[in-house]
């Protein structure tokens, strides 16, 4: 039978990363692999998810109902992923990210489980960027039937244009590998209860006569693109952090003019800017 896999989070997150990194080391390794990624079809905020299948005979669909092991990356995973869990379910998840009322509502379906602060311990160790490695390493550490070595050498092809440029990327790359077959190795369901992080009340809303201008932390990444664009310096970077546990923008509605640039530069439709006349 195929160890199934889905992985699930937000665009930005590497969710296509790590799953392109295991099909590609399972072939390497002898094995048979599918990958197919899918993606939300909102506009904005559509969840990135992966297919994934390693056997050692062939695979004759990509898609399948239920998983062996989800990955959630992010709270919006969350719903995408229910519908694979059975009670055979590994179900690896970042618990410095996703809340607790997200987990909630799967807390019954969950009978295995392994909580990893990927990005609490990538921000703090090494760069928030690599924290989907971190996860990586988590699953890898599950799949016992491929050699370690060959994970190794399939992320630093994937990383090998950037390393050229910035070399400190491949210690971060591996560090943070390591880093996630520790944490799943040591893990202990005893001493890791099934919990992530309590939602904190973020300031989203803020207005003066005839401007009203919000913030959606769901969907801002923290690129910083809105503050840069903003023509009276109304924005800047405040201690709330977006789904990435990057620092959001947030407004000094004083200065603000309601111009509009913010919310047209933005990607992600992480700001909206209404200006009545
Ligand atoms: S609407 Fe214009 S002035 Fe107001 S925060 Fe956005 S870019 Fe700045
Ligand atoms: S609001 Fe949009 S443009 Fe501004 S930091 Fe967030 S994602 Fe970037």
């Amino acid at each position: 039978m195929p160890t199934k896999i889905i992985l699930a989070g937000e665009g930005g997150q590497g969710v296509q990363t790590v799953a392109k990194i295991i099909a590609v080391t399972a072939q390497r390794s002898g094995k048979n692999s599918s990958y197919l990624p899918a993606f939300g079809v909102e506009q904005r905020g559509g969840v990135s998810l992966a297919y994934l299948q390693i056997s050692s005979k062939p695979i004759t669909y990509p898609r399948f109902a239920k998983a062996d092991m989800v990955v959630a990356f992010c709270d919006r995973a969350i719903p995408a992923i229910k519908d694979f869990l059975s009670k055979d379910t590994l179900f690896i998840y970042d618990n410095s990210v996703i809340k607790n009322k997200s987990l909630e509502k799967i807390k019954n379906l969950i009978n295995n489980y392994l909580a990893m602060p990927a990005l609490a311990l990538a921000k703090e160790k090494l760069s928030s960027k690599v924290a989907n490695v971190v996860l990586l390493g988590g699953i890898i550490a599950h799949l016992k039937e491929i050699d370690y070595q060959e994970f190794e050498k399939t992320l630093l092809e994937e990383f090998a244009d950037k390393i050229i440029k910035k070399p400190e990327i491949k210690d971060l790359n591996l560090g943070a590998l390591k880093a996630g077959i520790e944490i799943a190795e040591k893990f202990n369901k005893e001493e890791t209860p099934f919990s992530g992080i309590e939602a904190t009340e973020i300031k989203t809303n803020f207005s003066k006569e005839k401007i009203s201008w919000q913030r959606f932390p769901e969907y801002c990444k923290g690129c910083g693109l809105c503050i840069v664009r903003c023509p009276t310096k109304a924005l800047q970077f405040s201690r709330d952090s977006g789904f990435l546990g990057n620092p959001m923008p947030i407004v000094t509605i004083e200065k603000c003019i309601g111009c509009g640039n913010c919310m047209q530069i933005c990607p992600d439709g992480a700001i909206k800017v209404e200006k009545s006349t």
